[in-house]
């Protein structure tokens, strides 16, 4: 008998969701196998909105530096066009970046260039996708999964994500129902290459029929991002593409040369009624359809890697497994919320995103990784640990997210020293005058508000697990196993 390769994680589908969890699991030295159905890297520039969270979780993860050089930009004004005049507008209520909020707004990228990025991360992490290999069955049991690739190889893993995107196989092969609604109508989505229209703004007409089509000018690229209402024929020919835009913008001066990708889609709304069945987990896309409105989609999906990661790793590494369904219990109702937001911003005619949309606020509360040790402060257990510029010991500048990135937990204990053991995983930072960080401009204490002898304990992936003081470590220690620490 041959036996089956092993692995500890198998990652089907590598978009967003998929290429997020191997890097962070790579990162943490997790075994995985990552494969995608596609022969090869996804084209299209589709999801091109990052919200300020996903560039604070990209920044986490390696890769923020590198979608910078790649070309990522502020979204440009939007201008409606009718008849002869037009109006600019704001795509979301301006903000500025303050020392807590380093991204203010959203940053642009097509799809194709974030995945891009997220590939070279993995590649530098010793890891890449295995393309042109879908998944076509699996068997779980006790201990692991059994999944059976198209190639008729199989491959036996502990632990095994659908991040196989809304189409997904593994959902329904779960028996997971995806309960939501399906609008009528369908969009078009094409990259093209043309003249007549300034990179300057995104250009929207609505054509006489009351049908749109907009022109995005795509970051870090030569292209345009066409949206609009989908034409009766699916021809995206560059003289149907031509046709189509006289129709809908009356202008005889838009010439497209060249569209490389186009595709439709549905405006779908649907959630997955459970996003873990035994040792099988959902992510991503696979889990929840947003229509585009809103750009929360990719953002969403690669946020439940970044909550998945750290908790696939510490139960490989002999956490409780309880700690998984935390996953479920933290990223469910944050999809749901999500998608009230985007279908709410559909049924309004101008697309205004506000603070909503960005990500920042979104908290874990109710989560069973929130201890309550009734402490006051500026930020609360299930909140977003916000950054702050400070110093080190040695008076050069760093930043809280600096001392917050990587794969450990983070306490950070101002005043007296606290009476917890060191230990794996967890890194015990003094804050105050003669500490590893120096409050020297007073912008921890404005963010975090923190009592004099206070702590606030950080999860890996940036969120507050615990706010106390000092007389709070037996508290502290107990709440430390429920993850293996
Ligand atoms: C027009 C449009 C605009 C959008 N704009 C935005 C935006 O501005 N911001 C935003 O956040 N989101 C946006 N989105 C949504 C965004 O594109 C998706 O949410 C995102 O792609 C989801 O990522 P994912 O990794 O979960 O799934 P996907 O990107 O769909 O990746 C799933 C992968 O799984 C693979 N796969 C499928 N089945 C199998 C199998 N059986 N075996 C192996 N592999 C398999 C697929 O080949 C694919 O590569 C937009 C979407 C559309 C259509």
């Amino acid at each position: 008998m041959t036996h089956s390769p092993t692995t500890d994680v198998l990652i089907c589908g590598a978009g967003a969701a998929g290429l997020t969890l191997a890097i962070d699991l790579a990162r943490r030295g997790v075994d995985f196998v990552l494969i995608d159905k596609a022969e090869g890297p996804f084209q299209g520039s589709r999801g091109k909105g990052l919200q300020p969270r996903s560039l604070e979780v990209f920044e986490d993860l390696g890769v923020l530096d590198s979608l910078l050089a790649a070309g990522a930009a502020p979204y440009p004004t939007i201008r409606a066009y009718a008849g002869e005049t037009f109006t600019d507008t704001l795509l979301g209520e301006d903000a500025q970046p303050t020392p807590a909020e380093p991204w203010a707004m959203p940053l642009m990228a097509p799809q194709f260039l974030t995945e891009r990025v997220l590939r070279d991360r993995l590649k530098a992490l010793g890891h890449a996708p295995r393309f042109g290999i879908a998944l076509t069955g699996f068997a779980q049991d006790a201990d692991g999964v059994t999944a059976t690739l198209e190639t008729g190889e199989t491959i036996r893993a502990k632990w095994m994500v659908g991040a196989d995107g809304g189409r997904s196989f593994v959902r329904p092969a779960l028996g997971v129902e995806f309960p939501g609604e399906t609008r009528p109508g369908r969009g078009m989505v094409a990259d093209i290459r043309l003249d007549g229209l300034s990179r300057e703004v995104w250009h929207n007409f609505t054509g006489p029929n009351g049908q749109r089509i907009s022109f995005c000018p795509l970051a870090g690229t030569d292209l345009f991002q066409l949206q609009g209402h989908a034409p009766d024929e699916e021809d995206f020919s560059v003289a149907a593409v031509n046709a189509l835009i006289r129709q809908r913008t009356g202008r005889d001066d838009i010439f497209v040369r060249e569209a490389p990708w186009a595709s439709t889609f549905g405006i779908n709304a649907r959630l997955a009624e459970r996003y873990r069945v035994g040792r099988v987990l959902l992510a991503g896309d696979a889990a929840h359809v947003h229509p585009p409105t809103g750009g929360q989609g990719l953002n969403t999906s690669l946020q439940d890697a970044y909550n998945l990661g750290w908790k696939l790793a510490a139960v490989l590494a002999g956490a409780p497994e309880s700690l998984i369904d935390t996953y479920e219990a933290e990223r469910r109702p944050i999809a749901a919320a999500v998608l009230g937001l985007s279908t709410r911003l559909l049924s309004q005619t101008e697309v205004k995103r506000g603070r909503e949309a960005r990500q920042l606020d979104l908290a874990y509360p109710e989560s069973p990784l929130s201890l309550d040790l009734g402490v006051a402060a500026k930020i609360a257990p299930g909140d977003r640990a916000p950054d702050a510029p400070c110093r080190g010991r040695d008076g050069a500048p760093v930043r809280v997210f600096e001392i917050l990135a990587g794969a450990n937990w983070t306490l950070l204990a101002s005043g007296a020293s606290l009476a917890i053991a060191p230990r794996q995983g967890l890194a015990i930072v003094a804050v105050g005058p003669d500490g590893d960080l120096i409050d020297a401009e007073g912008w921890f204490a404005d963010a975090y508000g923190l009592p004099t002898d206070g702590f606030v304990l950080v999860r890996p992936d940036g969120y507050v697990a615990a706010v106390g003081r000092a007389g709070d470590e037996e508290r502290l220690e107990a709440h430390f196993a429920q993850f293996g620490l």
